[in-house]
C-alpha cells in the first residue's frame, strides 16, 4: 500500500477527554473516530488491526471444530420474555418497537437466539455436540462508556456456544475452548492469564476469564509463579501461615500511638447478625477483603460497619472486654502485638492472643498479596492488573431448560441439553494490545496485530531518481514475497515521517536514502530497538523474510 493512497491521518495532540493511553493512540494514529459516546468508526488503518484479531480468532475457532454461523443483532422481545431476561437485564439492554409496535432489543449477547435456533434445528443426541459461534456486532447500553473500544456501547465479538448431552461432554468441551483461548492469545503475541472467576468451589473449571496484564486493566489479577493458577484477587485464597505464636511477654499495656517496631493488628467494627459489633481483626499491612468477610455466618451481608452509636457505646473497651472477635490467619499467630482500634483512637502494646484476648476465631480476611505463598503450588503470588479480553462460562440448563431445548438421547427419551459459552472482546483486544505494547514514541504492535508489517520510508522519494527506483523495485520485491508493506512516498520531511511509523507501530522500517545507496546499503531499524543498522541492497528482503516469515504475519 502507497501511503499516498491509504488514509494516514495522524495527529501530535493529545485528544482531550481521552484518558488511556490506549484510546489516546488509536485516536492519534487514525484507527478510530467517534460517532458519538461508546460508538466508533473504524478508520481504514484500524480496520486492519481489527481484522488480524478476527482472523487469528476465527482460524482456530474453526481448529477447534466450532462451526461459525452469523446470526441478527435484531432480536425479537418475545425470546428473552421466554428466558426471564427481558425484566432481569436492565437498562444495557437497548429496546425499542417496530412499525407494528412489537418490541425489540439490541443483542448484547446471543443465548436465546441459539437457543432457539438449536431447538428448532437439532433433534437427536447423535448431532452432538455441536459448537457453533459468530463474529458479531455486540451492542451494550453501557452506563459509563469508556476508554474508547475497551467499553464501547457497540463492540465486536465472538461468541460461541455449545450444546451437549451430558457435563462430561461439556467439560470437554470448555477444556478445548480453554486451549484454542490459550492459541489465540499467545499468537496474538499477548501476555495474558486465565483466571479462575468462580471460588473453586464448584469444581474449579465452571468460569475462567483470560486477561491481558496492563496497568490500565480494571481487575487485579493474582497469579502464581509456580503454576498457571491465576485468580481475582478478592477470589484469590489467601495461605494460613503455620508456624507457632512469640511467647507472651511484658504485660500488655495502653499506649499513646503504635511505636512501629512491633507487629500490629487493626480492628474494623462491623454488624453481627443481631446487629452486635463484630471485630473484625488483621495485621496492620493488610487489606480487609469484603467478598471473603460477607461469607461469615457471624457477619451480616452485606457487610455494614457498626452504627455511631455502638461505636460510642465502646469508646472506653480495651482489648480484653469480652467483644466478639474474627482474626484473619495471620494476625492470629502473631505474639506480642500492638492492638489499634482506630475507630476508638487507642493503642495497646504486648497484647496476647489467649491472655490478654480469647482464643480468636480464625478465618481468611484479607486480600493476598505480593509474595504470598500460591493456595495450589509452591510458588508465590504476584499481582497485576488485567484487561478482560475473554471468557469462557459452563452456563448448564438455564437457557435451554427456559426454552425447551431438548433431544432425544439413545433410549429416544426427550433430554434438556447442557450449555456452555464463550466469548472473546474483539475490538476489546486491540486497546488492550496497545495498553501492553507502547512507548513514548507510539504503538508498538506485536507482528500479529501490525497493520503492515513493513514500512519503506524514502528520503526525497520525489525529487531522487535513485531513491525511488530502489524504493519501487524493494516495495514490489517485498509484495511478491507476500509481505504487507506500507510506502511512505507522501514525501514528507524524515522527522515527521519516521514519527508518523512510529506512531502507528509498524514493527519494521526500512529507510531508504541516495548517501547509503551509494554504499549499496539500507537502513533496517526495529520498531523495538533504538538504533538503526545499514543492511546490504541484497540482504534486506532475506533479513526481513526471517523476521516475519516465521512468525504470525500476514
Ligand atoms: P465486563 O465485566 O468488562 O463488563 P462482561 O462480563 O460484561 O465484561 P461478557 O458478557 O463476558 O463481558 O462478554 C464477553 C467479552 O466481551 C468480554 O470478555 C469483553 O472482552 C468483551 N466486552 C464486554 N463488554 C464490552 C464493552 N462494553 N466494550 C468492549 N468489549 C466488551
Ligand atoms: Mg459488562
Amino acid at each position: 500500500m502507497r501511503a499516498s493512497a491509504f488514509h494516514l491521518s495522524t495527529t501530535r495532540e493529545i485528544p482531550s477527554g481521552a484518558e488511556t493511553v490506549s484510546h489516546q493512540l488509536m485516536m492519534r494514529a487514525g484507527m478510530i473516530r467517534q460517532l458519538a459516546s461508546g460508538l466508533y468508526t473504524w478508520l481504514p488503518l484500524g480496520l486492519k488491526v481489527l481484522r488480524r484479531v478476527e482472523q487469528i480468532v476465527r482460524e482456530e475457532m474453526d481448529r477447534s471444530g466450532a462451526l461459525e454461523l452469523l446470526m441478527p443483532v435484531v432480536q425479537p422481545a418475545e425470546l428473552w420474555q421466554e428466558s426471564g431476561r427481558w425484566e432481569q437485564y436492565g437498562p444495557e439492554l437497548l429496546r425499542f418497537a417496530d412499525r407494528h409496535q412489537r418490541a425489540f432489543c439490541l443483542g448484547p449477547t446471543h443465548e436465546e437466539v441459539i437457543t432457539d435456533l438449536f431447538r428448532r434445528e437439532i433433534r437427536s443426541h447423535r448431532q452432538l455436540p455441536v459448537n457453533f459461534y459468530q463474529i458479531q456486532t455486540k451492542f451494550r447500553d453501557e452506563i459509563r462508556p469508556r476508554f474508547g473500544v475497551m467499553r464501547a456501547r457497540e463492540f465486536l465479538m465472538k461468541d460461541a456456544y455449545s450444546f451437549h448431552l451430558d457435563t462430561d461432554c461439556l467439560d470437554r468441551t470448555y477444556q478445548v475452548m480453554y486451549e484454542t483461548y490459550t492459541r489465540i492469545f499467545t499468537r496474538l503475541g499477548l501476555n495474558f492469564r486465565a483466571v479462575r472467576a468462580d471460588s473453586g468451589s464448584i469444581g474449579g473449571s465452571f468460569s475462567h476469564e483470560f486477561h491481558v496484564l496492563a496497568d490500565a486493566g480494571e481487575d487485579a489479577i493474582a497469579f502464581s509463579t509456580g503454576s498457571d493458577y491465576a485468580a481475582n484477587v478478592e477470589m484469590a485464597a489467601a495461605v494460613a501461615p503455620t508456624g507457632a505464636r512469640p511467647a507472651p511477654g511484658l504485660p500488655m499495656a495502653p499506649v499513646a500511638a503504635p511505636d512501629g517496631r512491633a507487629p500490629q493488628v487493626k480492628v474494623h467494627w462491623m454488624q453481627g447478625l443481631g446487629g452486635q459489633p463484630v471485630g473484625l481483626v488483621l495485621c496492620e499491612e493488610h487489606e480487609l477483603n469484603v467478598i471473603k468477610a460477607e461469607k461469615l455466618s457471624q457477619l451480616s451481608a452485606p457487610l455494614r460497619p457498626v452504627t455511631a452509636e455502638a461505636l460510642a457505646a465502646m469508646q472506653d473497651r480495651s482489648p480484653h472486654t469480652g467483644l466478639t472477635l474474627i482474626a484473619d490467619h495471620a494476625a492470629a499467630i502473631l505474639g506480642d502485638f500492638t492492638w489499634f482500634d482506630a475507630a476508638a483512637g487507642k493503642a495497646w502494646a504486648h497484647v496476647n492472643w489467649g491472655r490478654d484476648l480469647p482464643e480468636p476465631a480464625c478465618a481468611d480476611l484479607r486480600n493476598v498479596v505480593p509474595g504470598d505463598p500460591s493456595p495450589e503450588d509452591a510458588g508465590t503470588l504476584d499481582i497485576a492488573r488485567g484487561i478482560e479480553v475473554g471468557h469462557i462460562f459452563q452456563l448448564g440448563t438455564k437457557y435451554s431448560a427456559a426454552l425447551d431445548a431438548q433431544v432425544l438421547d439413545e433410549a429416544g427419551q426427550s433430554r434438556t441439553v447442557t450449555m456452555g459459552c464463550y466469548g472473546i472482546g474483539v475490538s476489546r483486544v486491540v486497546a488492550a494490545a496497545i495498553e501492553q505494547n507502547h512507548d513514548e514514541r507510539g504503538i508498538r504492535w506485536p507482528l500479529a496485530l501490525a497493520p503492515f508489517a513493513v514500512a519503506l520510508a524514502p528520503l526525497h522519494y520525489a525529487k531522487s531518481a535513485a531513491v525511488r527506483e530502489a524504493t519501487d523495485a524493494l516495495y514490489a520485491e517485498l509484495q511478491a514475497a507476500g509481505i504487507s508493506v506500507l510506502l511512505d512516498d507522501r514525501n514528507l520531511r524524515p522527522g515527521v515521517m519516521f514519527a508518523d511509523l512510529e506512531l502507528i507501530g509498524i514493527p519494521h522500517r526500512v529507510v531508504i536514502s541516495e548517501r547509503s545507496l551509494g554504499n549499496h546499503q539500507v537502513e533496517y531499524q526495529a520498531r523495538s530497538e533504538d538504533t538503526a543498522r545499514l543492511v546490504g541492497c541484497g540482504d534486506i528482503v532475506a533479513l526481513l523474510r526471517t523476521e516475519i516469515i516465521h512468525q504470525d504475519h500476514p
